[in-house]
């Protein structure tokens, strides 16, 4: 299977993983066929070290042996690490720089078009629609719930922490942002809404 996750992005994920799993940390990296990264971490580098059937392999089973709160809440935990970790970097401060020359009426539509093109560069495509109360951006293949279906509540809460954390940042407000419809729950395509 061809590799397409970077062993940076997937460093972030299992330090989350570690910190919510705790001591079933192991086991779901070995259920996963993931027990090569169990101690030591993958290498920080753009290189590619996993494919998309092994990231699902590692998701499933983590939402099957934590359960679907555990997994919510490593959901969020990965989430803030990579937000963490690109408002820190150049994408953070060139945002920030560029935030402020657009007039506040803009900006919640300005963000939600950089957000969009960020992630386009990652290969996570959102569509986007402004309602009167909010911008909704959709995701037609959701990276953060592949595979898991019957959740009673939408699940990709490290999407809304992503997308909050770093609206904060550019909005200069406390940016309200919801998962209004989840995949995980009703196969409905994961849409989230930025609140004006
Ligand atoms: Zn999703």
């Amino acid at each position: 299977m061809e590799k397409v996750i970077a062993g940076n992005l997937m460093r972030l994920i299992l330090d989350a993983l570690r910190e919510t799993s705790g001591p079933q940390f192991r086991a779901i990296m070995r259920q996963a066929g993931w027990e090569e990264y169990a101690d030591h971490p993958p290498p920080d580098s753009d290189e590619p070290i996993a494919s998309l059937e092994d990231f699902l392999r590692l998701t499933q089973t983590i939402y099957t042996m934590l359960g679907e709160d555990l997994y919510r809440l490593h959901q969020r935990n990965t989430g803030l690490k990579i937000a963490e970790g690109a408002i820190q970097g150049p994408w953070g401060a060139q945002i920030r720089a560029a935030a402020l020359v657009v007039p506040h009426d803009q900006r919640l539509g300005w963000y939600v078009g950089e957000y969009a093109g960020y992630m386009a560069k990652a290969g996570v495509h959102y569509t986007i629609r402004e309602e009167p109360a909010a911008w909704h951006m959709t995701l037609a293949h959701c990276p953060a719930c592949p595979g898991i279906a019957a959740a009673k509540q939408p699940i990709c809460t490290g999407i809304v922490v992503f997308m909050k954390k770093a609206g904060d940042l550019v909005m200069e407000r406390r940016l309200q942002v919801a998962e209004v419809a989840c995949h995980a729950v009703d196969g409905a395509a994961c849409t989230f809404a930025l609140y004006k």
